[in-house]
């Protein structure tokens, strides 16, 4: 789940990073009426869930409450990278004199978080990657030893900050690490983090990711996602509690397990067809779990047939059968369909499928059923 900036920021203020003086308005007038109370310049910043918002119009400066006002009415008008614009953020400028990245995420590979830092801020950090690698800087946390003075010393001397930074900057980069730990998070990053001209450290921009899987121990940022921007895919798979990723293949695949599922992608594969999603449908899934799924499935314009691939142990194959039939009374596809069913009550879902007035092709193993259902995407095979 995705923070928005002036949330992510809220958070880094409460593990001690300094953040602008600033406030969320959604209308003009509150723009203005947040301006005045700040005094002095403002800097209006959308906030919508994508990167690059300075490039795309959403960043603006105002020099005063009236001009902050007009900003505010523009950039609330505006749809960046498709997403409208609802609400702006309205900070305190800073008088920037350097602009610094910092972040950490999750390094699989090496099992523990990185602290990644350049001292080519204010760009998208995957530029700088391109264009100059040797300004990205990494130091690995070993999680039971956390983040001592000497390593972020190291790190701030390796970005060429300046002596006199150097106690800020290990207030902020310690800050940043207890913030991604606290909150679960599966990225926090700072971009910019600015030397201002007063010789101070300013986090001006804040993203924080949160792991999902770690949401149910944070329900207070659990309530701060923002349903406005998911797609209406993305929130219908998390509200009927689905692991749905939409893919760009012609074979709709519903599934049980996260690991069935990644098998009948690759043999779909193997076969020549190429899956339209990951679905995993979970163990134990009723009817009308199934049939949101297959609704997300029918709702991709992409999807030539579809693939049921269920085996029945915590799940009852009659129940998902149960499922696929609801679903189809109600959406009505003229699309070709194989099922596999297998495993705790397959007898009596092999049963409801055949005694339906829609048409089925069935198959036994996996191989079978992925050739089946790629030469059916084809429309070479017929129910
Ligand atoms: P992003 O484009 O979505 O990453 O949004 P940022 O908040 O990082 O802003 C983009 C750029 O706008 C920054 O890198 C700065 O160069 C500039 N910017 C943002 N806030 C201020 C500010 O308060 N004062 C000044 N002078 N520039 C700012
Ligand atoms: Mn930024």
């Amino acid at each position: 789940m995705k923070l928005h900036e002036f949330q992510s920021k809220r958070i880094f203020a409460q593990y001690g990073i300094p953040i602008p003086d600033g406030d969320v308005a959604t209308t003009p007038q509150e723009a203005r009426a947040i301006a005045e109370r700040l005094g002095g310049p403002v800097v209006v910043k959308s906030q919508v869930l994508v990167g690059g918002r300075g490039k795309a119009g959403g960043i603006k400066l105002a020099k005063d409450a009236a001009e902050a006002e007009a900003r505010a009415a523009d950039i609330l008008a505006l749809d960046i990278k498709g997403l409208p614009v609802r609400r702006v953020l309205i900070d305190q400028a800073a008088d920037i004199r350097h602009e610094i990245y910092l972040g950490i995420v999750i390094d699989r590979v090496a099992e523990r978080p990185v602290m990644i830092a350049s001292a080519e801020g204010g760009v998208e950090i995957e530029e700088v990657a391109r264009t100059n690698p040797n300004a990205i800087k990494k130091l690995h946390i070993d999680p039971f030893i956390g983040m001592r003075a000497y390593h972020t010393r190291w790190l701030a001397r390796e970005i060429g900050l300046d002596e006199a930074l150097m106690r800020s900057f290990d207030h902020i980069a310690r800050g940043l690490y207890e913030a991604f730990v606290g909150c679960d998070a599966s990225l926090a990053e700072i971009n910019p983090l600015v030397v201002t001209g007063a010789g101070t450290l300013l986090a001006v921009d804040g993203k924080m990711v949160l792991d999902d899987n770690g949401l149910f121990r944070h329900p207070d940022l659990a309530e701060k996602r923002d349903v406005d921007e998911e797609t209406p895919t993305e929130r219908a798979a998390r509200e009927a509690d689905l692991s749905y990723v939409q893919l760009d293949g012609e074979i709709g695949c519903m599934v049980n397990g996260a690991g069935l599922a990644m098998a009948t992608m690759d043999i779909t594969k193997h076969f020549g067809g190429s899956p339209a999603n990951f679905l995993d449908i979970g163990g134990g899934a009723k009817a009308d779990r199934v049939a949101t799924a297959l609704r997300l499935i029918l709702a991709d314009p992409n999807v030539k047939a579809v693939l049921f691939n269920i085996f029945g142990g915590i799940t009852r194959c009659d129940e998902v059968a149960k499922g696929i039939l609801a679903a189809l009374e109600e959406v009505q596809p003229n699309l070709p369909m194989v099922a596999r069913l297998v495993g705790t009550n397959e007898a009596e879902g092999r049963q409801i499928l055949d005694a339906s007035p829609f048409d089925m092709i069935t198959a036994t193993t996996l191989a079978e059923a992925a050739q089946k259902a790629v030469a059916a995407a084809r429309g070479e095979l017929e129910a």
